[in-house]
């Protein structure tokens, strides 16, 4: 069978994944991204999470028929060089990322775009299986997003798919990218943050960062977010309800544009809130959906996360069987002969 490996390369996590033909995973690893150093410095990361996937599957590297990359910044899936990734130090520049990969591991190395391979994964395995047409929405740090169109990939001129930055208010607040008013600016993890801090330090009283603090973090976590909810704190509640409203309207307009079949919620707050939260963005889609009395599905996604790992190794080709098959066929003819 075609064994293949998957790399998630995330801001704060590498996820690596050993796949059969079928897309099942047969073993995985995870290690923190590195923040010293430079791209080869993650690159030598991915390796080693990716040696500990195979020997989870108990395979050797060099004996699958590929490994897939989802990576973020600029892809050139044809050459296999990444730029611009912003959330990892000393990357603006070109790297060639396949070839070094491909080096280390001694087999062959494809690399896409993170957001869009993990919506692939979804569209072929996942929630979005019983549908031809799609929309990614990863709900974390940021909010990104992958689309498929009557069962393919569609990445524009190589950078579609940017629900995050969908503008949700006209001159509203800061966004991240340093624009104004996107959706990200609103629901991204991030943002939520700030915006959190900023109110926080006003006076405003809050349990989230007495929780960041028990927890050992630094951030505002998922599961920070969620312990916050379940406590019944009114600030996160706030906050989550207004990002929610933006993620309504955002996602709602992408549909009226392209009437996809579903939506598909993913990311790290997406994931860790699930299903009651799910609904909750569909319920705040609803007065913006030109269509409404025909919506699409709107559901959780069902490869969480290890989908971008997964969707990363379908960019590797099966490998094909048939020049095997000829050469046993023409060894039993000569010795036939
Ligand atoms: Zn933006």
């Amino acid at each position: 069978m075609s064994t293949r490996g998957g790399i998630d390369l995330g801001g704060t996590k590498i996820q690596a994944v050993v796949v059969n033909g079928a897309g099942r995973p047969l073993g995985d690893a995870r290690a923190p991204t590195p923040h010293d150093g430079g791209p080869a410095d993650v690159a030598e990361a991915m390796s080693a999470v990716l040696r500990e996937a195979a020997t989870a599957a108990g395979v050797e590297p060099a004996e699958l028929s590929g490994v897939g990359v989802g990576s973020p910044g600029d892809v050139d899936a044809a050459t296999g060089v990444v730029s611009n990734v912003v959330n990892l130090p000393n990357w603006a520049a070109g790297f060639p990322l396949a070839e070094t990969l491909a080096g280390a591991l001694r087999t062959q190395v494809a690399i896409g775009n993170d957001v869009q391979v993990a919506t692939n994964a979804e569209a072929r395995l996942g929630a979005g299986k019983p549908y031809s047409s799609l929309l990614g929405v990863f709900w974390g740090t940021g909010v990104g997003g992958g689309i498929v169109l009557n069962g393919k990939a569609w990445v524009g001129r190589g950078a579609a798919a940017e629900i995050g930055h969908m503008v949700v208010r006209r001159g509203g607040a800061r966004c991240p990218c340093g624009r104004r008013g996107c959706m990200e600016a609103y629901a991204g993890r991030g943002a939520m943050e700030a915006r959190a801090r900023r109110l926080n330090k006003r006076g405003r009283r809050t349990r989230l960062f007495e929780i960041m603090e028990d927890r050992g973090r630094d951030r505002l976590t998922s599961g920070v977010w969620e312990r916050a909810l379940t406590q019944g704190d009114g600030l996160a509640e706030e906050l989550i309800e207004r990002a929610l409203k933006a993620l309504g309207a955002g996602v709602a307009s992408a549909v009226n544009l392209l009437d996809v079949e579903a939506v598909v919620i993913g990311g790290g707050l997406g994931l860790r809130l699930g299903e009651p939260y799910v609904r909750r963005i569909r319920e705040a889609m609803m007065p913006h959906l030109f269509n409404d009395d025909r919506p699409p599905a709107v559901e959780l996604s069902t490869l969480g996360d290890l989908g971008g790992a997964i969707g990363a190794a379908l960019l590797v080709p099966a490998r094909r069987k048939a020049p095997a098959k000829a050469a046993s066929l023409s060894e039993r003819t000569s010795q036939e002969a």
